[in-house]
């Protein structure tokens, strides 16, 4: 089992404050979360640099790839990839690119603004982000909602864009190792549990 706070923005991402050096070591500080997916907007180099930096930290943190892509229908999360999908972003698109690059898609914050709300529905998404740090309890609730119709897994990211909002919620990813592309296997099937931190101020 590992926990993994799996949406984190860095100073890669136009709006965040997050040095990629500060969340590795912040990482690899904490006592409990030991992977973090960093999905910063429109951009990988977020992840190389963030990548690059743990490399030199002993093996005990991991550091899954992701990009948030603001799609022209609402953010699409994409961990496993290293690369961009390729433009137009339609969530088609965006959701093939995943697909034939052995990525997984997670629906972030669908009932906050620039949430695809209950249009995720049309597409074949692998998960449903249901509890965003950032986001209210009631709108976490809809997206839990979702997720349950939707017969998909539900996971969780602090979507930090500070320091302070860093790990304010994790999800428990129930993989048979610590390896990224057993970690995606696992939130893929479902092995997954989200919870709170003593850090969460929203609920
Ligand atoms: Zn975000």
């Amino acid at each position: 089992m590992i926990k993994a706070d799996l949406h984190v923005h860095t100073t890669y991402s136009y709006d965040a404050s997050i040095n990629p050096k500060t969340l590795v070591d912040k990482l690899y500080a904490h006592p409990s979360i030991k992977a973090v997916a960093v999905t910063d907007h429109n951009t990988v180099r977020g992840y190389h640099k963030v990548r690059k930096l743990a490399s030199s930290y002993k093996n005990d943190i991991l550091i899954i790839p992701g990009v948030e892509i603001r799609t022209i229908s609402g953010d699409l999360i994409v961990l496993g990839v290293t690369e961009l999908p390729p433009t137009p972003w339609t969530v088609e698109n965006v959701v093939d690119f995943a697909r034939e690059n052995n990525g997984l898609t997670v629906v972030p914050h669908p009932y906050r603004a620039f949430g695809l709300g209950d249009s995720a529905r049309k597409y074949a998404v692998d998960a449903i982000e249901i509890l965003n740090g950032t986001t209210s309890h009631a709108l976490n609730k809809m997206a839990e909602k979702l997720a349950k119709s939707m017969k998909l897994p539900g996971v969780a990211g602090s979507d930090a864009h500070t320091v302070d909002e860093l790990w304010t919620v994790y999800t428990e990813v129930h993989a048979s190792t610590q390896s990224v592309d057993d970690v995606l296997e696992a939130i893929k099937r479902g092995l997954v549990k989200v919870g709170l931190t003593g850090k969460s101020i929203h609920f």
